[in-house]
């Protein structure tokens, strides 16, 4: 979906308020692909603040479905987006590089999509968990640990190791 932001860019003290139906259906996250879509109308309101300047206020939900991090069961999971942004008309802006940062920007011309998915991206959470003390499955047998323990032979981590291990993960991929 494209919207012309020309009104606004032009004319100063311009507001306009809209509703867009986005058609986002997954998206994709540090190699993954999770299958989602919006839970409402995006609302947008595009305020004029200058000469070919313009700010946009966005609020929107989706939910996608991701897989529990810990024991890969499908989870639902909800973003929830409030956002500003300042655009730049592409003779406005003075620096190039300011007309860099805005890649949803085509001349006078907004790519919602772009626009959504670089916010719901930026998002994303850390940790994906069906619950919070998710046990995870025997990486020997492949059981739900939630469902029950397993006769495997090895150290079945409680849930309060699970959250160190967590930690010492989070902290090797930085
Ligand atoms: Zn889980
Ligand atoms: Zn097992």
């Amino acid at each position: 979906m494209f919207l012309n932001l020309t009104e606004t860019l032009i004319n100063e003290e311009k507001v306009v308020e809209t509703q867009v139906e986005t058609q986002i259906t997954e998206v994709s996250v540090g190699g993954e692909t999770y299958p989602g879509h919006a839970l409402s109308p995006v609302s947008f309101v595009f305020t004029n603040t200058g000469k070919g300047k313009a700010r946009i206020d966005a609020k929107a939900a989706f939910v996608f479905t991701a897989g529990c991090d810990r024991c890969l069961k499908p989870v639902e999971q909800e973003i929830a987006l409030c956002f500003t942004r300042e655009v730049w008309a592409p003779d406005a802006a003075a620096d190039p590089a300011v007309y860099e940062e805005q890649p949803f920007m085509d001349g006078f011309t907004l790519d919602v999509e772009d626009l959504l998915i670089s916010e719901i991206v930026t998002s994303w959470p850390m940790k994906i968990l069906c619950k919070p003390d998710c046990k995870g499955i025997c990486p020997t047998c492949g059981r739900d640990l939630n469902e029950g323990t397993c006769d495997c032979d090895h150290f079945v981590p409680d849930p309060r190791m699970a959250a160190i291990k967590d930690i010492f993960e989070a902290e090797r991929e930085v």
